[in-house]
């Protein structure tokens, strides 16, 4: 493929919250398009069918009942909102009480990566892409180190993984989600399943700022990183 890449996940998103049609729905429409494409790309490019299941704790049985799926391949568990809250897209940074929000983000991230309903857990400190400069200079992830550690070593322990999300780069963060310090510390934990993603959305951002994510990746002390099939790592040398 022109941008080198040997494989592909396509993880469309799946909010638990929308309940089961649309998540079967959603999951249903990618494995049809998934297997016109793996057809047409047959022995130039590993595809996989991914998805992003959104908010898993909220719906345990649910997201057991997607995971039981034999033809998903890879599950990256993400946090966008919390119960009963605006999706973190959405949020007035400049209004909002900013430690608060990032408490409240890292307790439920405890309890999605304690569902254990994921391969990878997504985009850690996702709202970092969406605040605005001044909001920025408000957030200290530092003070938040207690609290991620404590995360990273219920995903470690469970033998899963960490998503390197490469939007960051693209997005003028000049690091990608999680950054190097969380990387590090997953490293320090045990964890050894780190997969990549550019969180795309659209073709031309597919293989987005991968060169970039590598070399954070290697940073933090990690020499390969993990491509999914079958809902099982398969490690790749960086
Ligand atoms: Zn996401």
């Amino acid at each position: 493929m022109s941008r080198g890449l040997a494989g592909v996940a396509f993880t469309d998103h799946c909010d638990v919250d929308a309940g089961r049609d649309a998540c079967f729905g959603v999951i249903n429409g990618l494995k049809s398009e998934v297997a016109s494409l793996r057809e047409a790309f047959d022995g130039i490019l590993e595809i996989s069918v991914g998805c992003e299941l959104g908010e898993p704790h909220h719906d345990v049985p649910l997201s057991r009942e997607i995971l039981a799926d034999g033809d998903i391949d890879f599950v990256i568990g993400s946090l966008h909102r919390r119960r009963g809250d605006l999706d973190y897209h959405d949020i007035d940074y400049d209004r909002a009480d900013i430690d608060a929000m990032m408490r409240g983000y890292y307790e439920e991230l405890l309890e999605l990566a304690e569902s254990g309903c994921y391969d990878v857990l997504g985009h850690i400190n996702y709202q970092e892409r969406y605040m605005s400069e001044s909001a920025r200079c408000r957030l200290d992830l530092s003070s938040y180190g207690g609290e991620v550690l404590e995360i990273l070593k219920v995903v470690a322990s469970a033998g899963k993984g960490i998503e390197v999300n490469s939007s960051g780069l693209g997005r003028g963060l000049g690091h990608p989600l999680p950054d190097a310090d969380v990387l590090e510390a997953f490293r320090r934990v045990g964890g050894e399943v780190l997969t990549i993603g550019s969180d795309a959305h659209i073709a031309a951002r597919v293989g987005g700022e991968l060169d970039g994510a590598v070399k954070f990746l290697k940073g933090a002390g990690f020499g390969r990183f993990a491509f999914f099939k079958g809902r099982k790592p398969s490690f790749h040398d960086v």
